[in-house]
């Protein structure tokens, strides 16, 4: 249970509010301090759908896959207010993938035909995640359960820490490398249109190329997001009307791959264009190398949870969970 001034979070994206809960759950008195409380940047501008990555140690990304799974599944089930539903995914491949026997029946895959240039193609099932609804909901439900939201920058963690809490968690996304002195966080800026469905799309669909350009159309209840870049040396959070009309025009060629007949009509209509930097974490070629665990000096007084790349909203609640178990025993033990 909690003692002192409870524990702050830092940070009130995907990764700072699902802790928060997690927290709160477990009888902690908790406080989220962010500098943007309401457009975390990477969570406010992903769409975002399931999709578990590689990572550099794959029995880790088994385990955290599958309970990330079961707790968005359970959403799903128990809070469709939440933003959270099971939707049809179509992924279609220019080059061979091999899919883990664990990941193919978590996903129910279905392989399907491709016909060339495609390779490869199958249709799964999972978590859809609308953020549009989903960080207000977090929101609401942290503060529900007793949380305290406040919108101020931090500088210091060890400032923090002199605060009086209990614990601190770093959910702070791409400020985290600044904030805890880790080279290995690098921005990766994203960008998205959202438009209408007026084609009539029943299915999510995603590409994986070619040349390294990932496609996607995102079907969600009332648009459709199409994305998407994967960029360094960016401003932080912004979009351009060159790159947002290459993005549309790559989903107009993967729908037409995927064989939808209105797949010209993709994007006629752009209701918002969303860009942040993902904050990715690991070197060559690693992106989500997700860093959970205490800091070397301060052991559990500060804990990190940042690093999540492309997976943020994937994997949060398997992530999450780790930090409340570590925070469940005595606090001021290293
Ligand atoms: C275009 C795009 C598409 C994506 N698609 C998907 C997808 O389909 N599926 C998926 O799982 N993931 C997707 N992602 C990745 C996902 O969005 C991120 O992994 C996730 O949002 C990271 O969450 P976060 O809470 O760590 O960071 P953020 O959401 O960026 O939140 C960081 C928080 O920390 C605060 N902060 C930062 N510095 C400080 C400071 N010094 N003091 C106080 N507060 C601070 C910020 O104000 C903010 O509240 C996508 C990302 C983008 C950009």
């Amino acid at each position: 249970m909690a003692q002192g001034e409870g524990i702050v979070v830092i940070g009130a994206g995907v990764v700072g509010l699902t802790t928060a809960l997690a927290l709160l759950e477990r009888g902690h008195r908790v406080q989220v301090r962010a500098e943007s409380i309401e457009t975390p940047p990477a969570s406010w501008a992903a769409p975002a759908m399931f999709t578990p990555y590689p990572g550099p140690e794959e029995g880790l990304r088994r385990r955290w896959t599958e309970s990330a799974f079961a707790a968005l599944a359970r959403l799903a089930r128990e809070h469709p207010e939440s933003g959270v539903v099971m939707g049809p995914l179509r992924e279609l491949f220019h080059a061979p993938r091999e899919i883990p026997e664990w990941s193919a029946s978590l996903l129910s895959i279905r392989p399907i035909a491709a016909a060339p240039p495609l390779v490869q193609a199958h249709d799964s099932l999972r978590p859809v995640i609308d953020m549009v609804r989903y960080l207000p909901w977090l929101r609401d439900r942290v503060v529900a359960r007793g949380g305290v939201l406040q919108e101020r920058r931090v500088d210091s963690l060890d400032a923090v820490l002199r605060e009086g809490f209990d614990a601190a968690v770093l959910c702070a996304g791409t400020g985290s490398g600044e904030l805890a002195r880790d080279p290995r966080v690098r921005p990766m800026h994203g960008q998205v249109a959202h438009v209408p469905n007026d084609i009539g799309l029943d299915h999510s669909v995603h590409d994986d190329g070619p040349g390294g350009h990932t496609t996607y159309v995102f079907r969600f209840s009332d648009r459709l997001v199409v994305g998407g870049t994967f960029e360094a040396n960016r401003p932080a959070v912004g979009t351009d009307p060159a790159a947002i009309e290459a993005i549309l025009e790559r989903g107009r060629t993967m729908l037409r791959l995927d064989g939808h007949p209105r797949w010209s009509d993709l994007g006629s209509v752009v209701l918002e264009a969303r860009g942040a930097a993902r904050p990715t974490r690991g070197a060559a070629g690693v992106y989500e190398d997700v860093r959970v665990g205490p800091d070397p000096e301060h052991g559990r007084r500060l804990i990190h949870h940042y690093g999540h790349g492309r997976q943020g909203a994937t994997l949060s609640w398997a992530t999450s969970t780790e930090v409340a178990d570590l925070l469940g025993g005595s606090l001021h033990a290293a």
